[in-house]
């Protein structure tokens, strides 16, 4: 180490020092530097995990300037702030984001080149903080991105799970699931903050007390008390200073606890409180679209909600800023319901903990929440029976009596004798065992309620939220997903995204829009070449990646034909099996016959609960194993299910693909992501009429877009006639022969009962209308084929879906997010240094951080 080089004297140093230096040179030097004083080790002794935490540090130091910068204006300007509450923030890998968004990629590659290291080698090193299950905690990890991209003040507030999303193998065809233990090496993206940490009460019991004024006021008494210590992790937007946090927090013991049960000799009930107290952040509960009523969920769900909440005050007391204005300086979206109880929390904090009274402290909270729908799947409405709830949460219990009461009032002046409409309407459902409805808490406790995408919004107004659409229908509105391009562009597709640059310029990453320039070049043949050349290339690396991991030959002029995402039986996976079936059928009646050679990839994980989903699994794996043995196929079908599907392995599955399977029953994908992901990195879609699919075709054109199935009101209208699965299995004899094959046991070693509880649901129930859908999915792929074998013309398609797929850029997201509902602006950073003046380290006072 050229150390000697360093001149310290020079007060400039700081442009090139080794803590923020950028040209090649002071990476490397501040990457063995690191190396040496945080590992303790040299490169002859050094692992490769070393080298990655290594280099994590180095880019994080990088950061600090920006985030300590954007922290202080924030601080001073007492900027209207984002709060965004969401349970899951599926990240993904932070290193490669943070050198594109740094602009420090190449140059970070020659460094580690130079070293002779690979940056891929490094990237791959990385564990992902998997702290979501899939869309909706990707949608977070999305909006963070392009807040500080848009120079937005914002702070994600959610959960530091100490295991994140499990970690998914397949054994003999089974999902097999084992604990993420992600921070086993330890994490260099975030600090903790001890300093800040707030404590968080459980259970006990409520007393009504009048206080030294004469004013009726409630006391809690909580028989536990846990402390939140927040952990933050930096959010560094595309080539701006704005650096955001990710604030999460995880539960700890309070000391004292322990120490009364220690002294009175009870250890193992001090260790048992300790643990407890633990447990609460220990970990992700691994359902996707589908609740869990677990006491232990609904702890989470509170406990990251009083944290940030607390955070939030401190932080306005810290500016002195009266409480009053804490919905003109604070706006929070809530992703999905999950915390919805921060209605009630924040209605305690300000009456029982600072003294407000109910009028304004109402007036305060119902400014101060937007809250976004995420699903219409019934199984998926949180809410929590009251006993639990009153256990737990007594005090909110009390509160959401006390806002019902007066919410089921102002119901009742605009629609006299509606019975029928007030039970429905009311946060309490009493048809049975009593429940409290989240949903109906967050549609009276905030001013905007958003749905995903337009056909989403839609249903939503018409039915799950039809009450609260014709009580308020101001509040509604439609907020249509979009994916960050930085991720899944530019870091995951690099050789496109250089083909795109050198035709269009650079600009498009940050206005996405801007790849309609690309639509000039769609019959440039030289352009449609290279466009075709490079999907092939990717497909290539992927084909290579499955050889060396799986042993499968694949061939990368077949066509890609991918699904990824959860293992759900509204998203159809097994429809797409279905279809795998009928191709090998149609071989096996006539080994010549003439067919697009296809290499069908699945991935995503199953809730360890659920059966069918998990069945799901086993049965593509079944399938898999007959055809890509079968020699009457002569490689011309492959079928592989790829194993712990997570954001680092979708940048890699993404961009591979030919044709993107977003199959889902119309009416029940709220929106869905991974159809935008697809269609960026030039994927055609076969899809239903659902979700953003009903835009992503209206941006593309009917001509760019394989539609099948039948619409949301058809299937609404099907089930209202009363479906029969039956009359299509007996009237389609191509249906007939695969499900007739799957039950004779042919994909099951001639075991006849492993796959019927798949083959009765489909013909005894069929409740997401696959065999209704099959004869129009058959046909629409039998159209992918032979469009298929138009290398040229499928190119053209290609092009036309990466250039037409601006709208569903992130930034256009949180742009609307913006303008219609948080009424913010962006602020600029400027860059000040630290190092040499200002900030304290010169003994100045003009700098004030409590963010
Ligand atoms: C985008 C994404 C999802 C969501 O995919 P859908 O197809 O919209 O369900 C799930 N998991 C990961 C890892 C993703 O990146």
């Amino acid at each position: 180490m050229q150390t000697q080089d360093i001149n310290f004297q020079n007060a400039n140093i700081r442009v090139e020092d080794d803590r923020t230096g950028l040209s090649v040179e002071a990476l490397k030097r501040a990457f063995l530097d690191n190396l040496f004083y945080i590992q303790g080790k040299f490169p002859a002794i050094a692992t490769r995990n070393d080298y990655y935490m290594a280099l994590a540090y180095t880019v994080r130091d990088r950061l600090f300037r920006r985030w300590i910068n954007t922290a202080e204006v924030y601080t001073t300007q007492g900027s209207r702030t984002v709060c965004y509450f969401s349970a899951e923030f599926l990240m993904g890998p932070h290193l490669g984001n943070n050198l594109i968004n740094l602009g420090i990629f190449d140059q970070v590659k020659q460094a580690m080149q130079e070293l002779g290291l690979d940056l891929d080698e490094l990237m791959e090193q990385e564990e992902e903080p998997g702290l979501g299950n899939g869309g909706l905690g990707r949608l977070a990890a999305c909006y963070l991105d392009s807040m500080a991209t848009l120079e937005i003040a914002s702070i994600g507030y959610g959960i530091r799970y100490e295991f994140g999303i499990f970690d998914q193998d397949i054994r003999d065809g089974w999902q097999v699931e084992s604990t993420d233990k992600w921070l086993s090496y330890g994490n260099p993206w975030e600090i903790s903050r001890p300093e800040w940490e707030v404590q968080v009460k459980f259970g006990g019991y409520t007393e009504a007390f009048t206080n030294e004024r004469g004013q009726y006021r409630v006391r809690w008494v909580p028989d536990k008390v846990v402390r939140g210590v927040p952990h933050d992790t930096p959010i560094l937007g595309y080539q701006v200073n704005t650096c955001n946090t990710l604030r999460l927090w995880s539960s700890e013991a309070i000391e004292s606890f322990d120490f009364t049960a220690f002294n009175a000799g009870d250890y193992s009930g001090a260790v048992y409180k300790k643990m407890e107290s633990e447990n609460i952040s220990k970990v992700l509960y691994p359902n996707d679209n589908m609740t869990q009523g677990k006491i232990l969920r609904l702890e989470q769900q509170f406990f990251f909600v009083s944290c940030s909440l607390q955070d939030m005050i401190r932080i306005l007391e810290r500016q002195n800023i009266s409480l009053d204005r804490f919905h003109e300086k604070f706006v929070v979206q809530l992703n999905d319901t999950h915390p919805s109880i921060a209605i009630a929390e924040l209605m305690r904090l300000l009456m029982d903990e600072h003294g407000m009274e109910w009028d304004q402290a109402w007036n305060i909270t119902s400014k101060t929440f937007a809250y976004t729908n995420h699903t219409l799947l019934p199984e998926a409405l949180e809410r929590w029976p009251i006993g639990l709830f009153g256990k737990l949460l007594p005090r909110h219990l009390e509160i959401i009596y006390e806002i019902n009461s007066r919410f089921l009032d102002e119901v009742r002046l605009k629609y006299p004798d509606d019975i029928a409409r007030i039970n429905r309407m009311s946060l309490i459902d009493e048809s049975g065992e009593r429940y409290v409805r989240m949903a109906n808490l967050a549609c009276v406790g905030s001013f905007a309620i958003n749905g995903v995408a337009a056909l989403h919004t839609e249903l939503m107004k018409k039915d799950v939220l039809h009450d609260f659409y014709e009580l308020y229908p101001d509040k509604f509105n439609n907020k249509t997903n979009g994916v960050t391009p930085r991720r899944f562009m530019v870091l995951s597709n690099p050789r496109l995204c250089r083909l795109i640059t050198s035709k269009i310029g650079h600009t498009w990453v940050k206005h996405l829009d801007e790849l309609h320039q690309l639509e000039a070049y769609v019959d440039d043949p030289e352009f449609r070449a290279e466009f075709r050349q490079i999907k092939q290339a990717i497909k290539q690396d992927l084909a290579q990646y499955i050889k060396a991991n799986y042993g499968l030959e694949v061939d990368p002029a077949s066509m890609f034909d991918i699904q990824a995402k959860r293992i759900h039986e509204y998203k159809r996976q097994h429809l797409n099996a279905l279809h795998i079936i009928t191709l090998y059928n149609r071989i096996k009646a006539n080994p010549d016959i003439d067919i697009t050679p296809r290499t069908f990839l699945f991935g995503g994980k199953a809730a360890p609960g659920y059966f069918l989903a998990k069945l799901i699994i086993k049965f593509i794996n079944s399938i898999g194993d007959v055809v890509n043995r079968d020699p009457d196929v002569r490689g011309r079908l492959k079928v592989l299910f790829l194993k712990d599907y997570s954001v680092k392995f979708a940048q890699r599955v993404y961009p591979a693909a030919d044709l993107s399977e977003q199959i889902s029953t119309a009416g029940k994908e709220a929106s869905g992501t991974g159809n935008m992901k697809f269609a960026m990195n030039g994927a055609l879609t076969i899809g239903t009429l659902d979700g953003a699919n009903v835009e992503i075709l209206e941006e593309v054109g009917a001509e760019n877009f394989f539609l099948f199935g039948m619409t949301a009101e058809e299937v609404y209208a099907k089930r209202a006639a009363g479906y029969n699965p039956m009359e299509y299995y007996e009237s389609d004899p191509e249906l007939k022969l695969v499900l007739d094959r799957v039950a004779s046991g042919f994909f099951s070693h001639g075991d006849v009962n492993l796959f019927k509880p798949l083959i009765d649901n489909l013909l005894y129930s069929d409740p997401y209308f696959l065999l209704a859908d099959y004869r129009s999915y058959v046909d629409c792929q039998d159209r992918v084929s032979l469009a298929y074998r138009n290398q040229d013309h499928w190119t053209r398609m290609s092009i036309l879906n990466t250039a037409r797929m601006g709208k569903f850029s992130s930034d256009r997201s949180i742009q609307d997010y913006c303008d219609d509902i948080w009424k913010v602006h962006p602020i600029k950073i400027e860059l000040r240094d630290y190092v040499q003046g200002g900030c304290g380290f010169d003994g100045s006072t003009d700098c004030k951080v409590v963010f």
